[in-house]
């Protein structure tokens, strides 16, 4: 009897002890030590709608960089409990590109956003440099409310493919300039220097244009904080010169600029299309960080969190939640769901090949199970909106 007792409290204490050295538990680009605070999720998984049900609103996660690790990192971070898991209905997107086995941002951005797969480093035009109409764009033709939420500069290559049109990813300032030819009603990112005057190339004032066109203009996190969003429809909001820094350092910026995004555009009686990305999930991984991949991943997750509640509320809202490509090649090869702590290892500190998760929930997310293409999740949304397919796009 003593026997037993003793082997089962061993066998207890193993589960919880990971017998790491020292030396490991000193690297967080290896190891996470389970220290951000826990926060809770509902545990019910969200229902399915009735199949054929149409969209009003998309409201569109990307996880750069985001594969099955990073999600699970993230998961035995908050002892087992994601946003995530709240979604009813996952697939798998295949995410090359049109000249690579392996896509990188601009190329994996632009396809999600018009349904084109193209060369990396193009950002809104395809194999030929010429423009292809986003989802972005058609929804601001049907008089939708639009707008782009990014932890990074807002006109790198993720939000960039959105809204602009250019042949490779590095011309920031052409790309900020392409936000003035649009109507897009807000952005909330990185990126001032790209649109002062004083820091451009050619001098062109955007910052005063962006007032023209009737944008209320923020410059930091404290002003963004502030925004009415009852009287406040177009909003550029601006919350760092180029890239803001990593999470927890940046604080709650996502989180409000979810908050503030979603009131704003929710005001249209049309519908809006939202694009919120997670940016630095995938500087993580190029990095070769466990601990900043856990963080940014734990920061998105709750953005998701956000995104569900309102679908859940607003009964039109359709969500997916997915990623561009998988970077690091990021494996988990040891943790523990009761301290959060997580061990991982990386292949590469580049991108990866391999198929990533697409989450969906609200109405016509029964279209995003199953194995699909990169343009496969254009197309969808396109579907679950009800609009007609264009041709030729
Ligand atoms: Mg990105
Ligand atoms: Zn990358």
């Amino acid at each position: 009897m003593l026997l037993v007792l003793v082997v089962s409290a061993s066998s207890l204490f193993a589960q919880y002890d990971l017998n790491l050295p020292d030396s490991l538990k000193a690297k967080e680009e290896l190891y996470y030590n389970g220290s951000l605070p826990v926060y809770d999720v509902p545990q019910q998984k969200l229902p399915l709608m009735p199949n054929g049900k149409k969209a009003k609103n998309i409201i569109l996660l990307i996880g750069d960089g985001t594969g099955t690790s990073q999600i699970y990192s993230a998961y035995t971070a908050n002892r087992g409990n994601l946003h995530y898991n709240r979604i009813p209905v996952a697939g798998f997107s295949v995410t090359t590109s049109s000249d690579a086995y392996i896509t990188d941002s601009a190329s994996g951005a632009t396809v999600l956003a018009a349904g084109v797969k193209t060369y990396n480093g193009a950002v809104g035009v395809n194999d030929d440099t010429v423009r292809v109409r986003t989802i972005l764009e058609q929804a601001e033709e049907k008089q939708l409310a639009t707008g782009l939420v990014a932890t990074c500069s807002i006109t790198h290559a993720t939000p960039a493919s959105f809204i602009a049109h250019q042949p490779a990813r590095r011309m920031y300032e052409e790309i900020a300039a392409d936000f003035l030819d649009t109507d897009v009603d807000l952005f909330i990112g990185g990126g001032h220097d790209h649109f002062n005057g004083e820091k451009r190339k050619d001098k062109r004032d955007l910052l005063g244009e962006l007032k023209q066109k009737g944008y209320t203009l923020t410059n930091d996190f404290d002003a963004l904080k502030a925004v009415d969003t009852k009287s406040t429809y177009k909003l550029a909001s601006f919350l760092a010169d180029v890239h803001q820094p990593r999470y927890p350092e940046r604080g709650e910026q996502l989180a409000v600029s979810t908050t503030k995004a979603l009131e704003i555009l929710s005001k249209n009686d049309k519908g809006f299309f939202l694009m919120i990305e997670g940016s630095q999930i995938d500087w993580g991984g190029h990095a070769d960080n466990t601990t900043y991949i856990v963080q940014e991943t734990y920061d998105f997750d709750r953005a998701v969190g956000q995104a569900l509640d309102f679908a859940a509320k607003d009964g039109e809202t359709l969500v997916i939640v997915t990623a561009d490509h998988e970077t690091g090649g990021f494996s988990i090869n040891g943790g523990n769901i009761e301290t959060g702590e997580v061990v991982g290892k990386f292949t590469t500190g580049g991108h990866t090949a391999v198929m990533v998760p697409v989450f969906a929930f609200g109405p016509s997310a029964e279209l995003f199970g199953g194995i699909q293409q990169n343009s496969d999740i254009y197309f969808s949304m396109i579907r679950a909106l009800g609009w007609e397919m264009m041709m030729g796009n």
